[in-house]
């Protein structure tokens, strides 16, 4: 068995692989080294959230019950990280503490509430989310501003990179050979390698097995043939040096949870194990062509908004200096809508498109990948993104004036939402991100 690519989804499949065919060979080829990508930089943010929208899925055919249990398997996949975690002495900062969106215009209250309407229309109850008042947000998290906030309690918070690096020994240690440094420039199907299995081709010679799992996220459209599959769009965080115990006495945030605001830029941030504030939002979102900037460098402008973000929300840590700040990037399907894939025929399968949410259900579709390669029909190969497909993506130009437009839609939703002296001025806002909405297909 052949894994291109050692993020969270590529170790994950092969870890279970291991797990459930100890017999099986599984080699793990990758470009730079484990953890190199979105899964050794991303917000460590492990939530059971936003991997798809429910109406797409419910057309498949396990229809809005199949909904359901992907959101449950997605709930359960937080424990099951942790067992992991704890069973091979991956120590990684993990904290179950939940996740908070907060809303800190009217505007983002009026979308917090919606989408609680929403959950509770699909059958969650308080257990999976709550609403929490301005003063029970307070008793959490002190961010100015704040007129209320969700809870959800399947959450947790990791330090990204430890997690990654412990899953790569812990795979490893089951049997699983990962080479590091060699980068796939081609995938074939078995019916195009003249001989049995699918090919993964390499500058130093080619692997044959008997299916080859393409596990590249946001760097897929580098592979032939898959140009237009996902879009890498770029993420950028910076992290404030460690704030002293007046700053947190202020801010609170003893519990560790997961924040978000509700912008339709949305920031995403944790309180870090060494008492940081790690905060992260779009930046440049995406390169003309698909091309990917994979060094990590992040634009003044975009530290600078980002600053400028953490003044704003937590005036406790207003002169806190900022000791890193970097940039990754991630795979978005034309939908939104992450996948599984696998054809036992072809010998080919693939896993990703998570949108920027796939710390958690990277290890949901490693198990359901491991399953699917096993031949096994489980609980886990029925769930409606096992076999769900996005359209590609649009070509050039078009690709980059649509994102493009859209940040520009949403940053001036966002201006708007913020300053919005009259009901006009709130309604234009509202108008602008609905627009956003529509253009992308972005489920909220
Ligand atoms: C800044 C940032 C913050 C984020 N924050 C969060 C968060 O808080 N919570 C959350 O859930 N998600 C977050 N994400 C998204 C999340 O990190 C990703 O969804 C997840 O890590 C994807 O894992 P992966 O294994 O599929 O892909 P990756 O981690 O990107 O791994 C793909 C690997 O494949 C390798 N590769 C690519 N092409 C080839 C090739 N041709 N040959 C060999 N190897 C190849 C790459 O080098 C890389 O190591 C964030 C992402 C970024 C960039």
């Amino acid at each position: 068995m052949c894994i291109v690519g050692a993020g969270y989804t590529g170790l994950w499949t092969a870890y279970y692989l291991k797990g459930i065919r100890p017999d099986l060979r599984v080699v793990v080829l990758e470009a730079a080294f484990a953890g190199f990508g979105a899964s050794g930089r991303n917000g460590g943010w492990v939530t059971a959230e936003n991997i798809g929208a429910r109406d797409k899925y419910a057309r498949q055919p396990s229809g809005a019950t199949g909904v359901r249990a992907l959101e449950a398997a997605l709930r359960a996949t937080v424990a099951e990280i942790e067992r992991v975690c704890g069973a091979e002495e991956i120590s990684c900062d993990f904290v179950a503490g939940g996740r908070l969106a907060v809303a800190t215009t009217p505007a983002q209250l009026a979308r917090l509430r919606a989408s609680l309407e929403e959950a509770r229309a699909w059958g969650d109850g308080e257990d999976v989310l709550a609403f929490l008042s301005r003063e029970e947000l307070a008793g959490r998290v002190n961010v100015a501003g704040a007129l209320g906030g969700l809870f959800a309690p399947h959450s947790a918070r990791v330090q990204p990179a430890s997690l990654v690096a412990g899953l790569a020994a812990a795979a490893e240690h089951r049997g699983v050979v990962i080479y590091e440094a060699t980068p796939v420039t081609e995938i074939l199907p078995s019916m195009a390698t003249g001989g049995p299995g699918a090919v993964a081709r390499t500058v130093f010679g080619d692997v044959r097995a008997r299916a080859v799992l393409r596990c590249t996220e946001g760097f897929t459209a580098r592979l032939p043939g898959a140009r237009r599959a996902l879009l890498p769009m770029n993420s950028s965080m910076v992290v404030t040096e460690p704030l002293d115990e007046a700053a947190w006495r202020e801010i609170g945030w003893a519990g560790c949870e997961t924040m978000s605001d509700e912008a339709h830029a949305y920031m995403y941030a944790q309180r870090t194990a060494d008492g940081r504030i790690a905060i992260g939002g779009r930046g440049v979102p995406y390169r003309f062509g698909s091309t990917i900037d994979d060094r990590g460098e992040t634009s003044p402008a975009t530290v600078a908004a980002l600053r400028a973000l953490i003044r704003r929300l937590f005036p406790a840590a207003a002169a806190a200096k900022l000791d890193h700040a970097w940039s990754g990037v991630l795979g978005v399907p034309r939908d939104w809508c992450a996948a599984v894939n696998f054809d036992a025929g072809a010998g080919l399968g693939w896993a990703g498109g998570y949108s920027g949410h796939g710390v958690l259900a990277a290890n949901l579709a490693g198990r359901t990948l491991a399953d699917l390669v096993a031949g096994d029909s489980t609980e886990l190969t029925a769930l409606p993104w096992v076999g769900y497909h996005s359209r590609a993506w649009e070509p050039e130009p078009a690709r980059w004036a649509g994102v493009h437009g859209l940040y520009a839609l949403y940053r001036a939703a966002d201006r708007l939402e913020g300053r919005a002296e009259s009901a006009r001025q709130a309604a234009l806002a509202g108008v602008l991100g609905r627009v956003g909405d529509a253009i992308s297909g972005i489920p909220h």
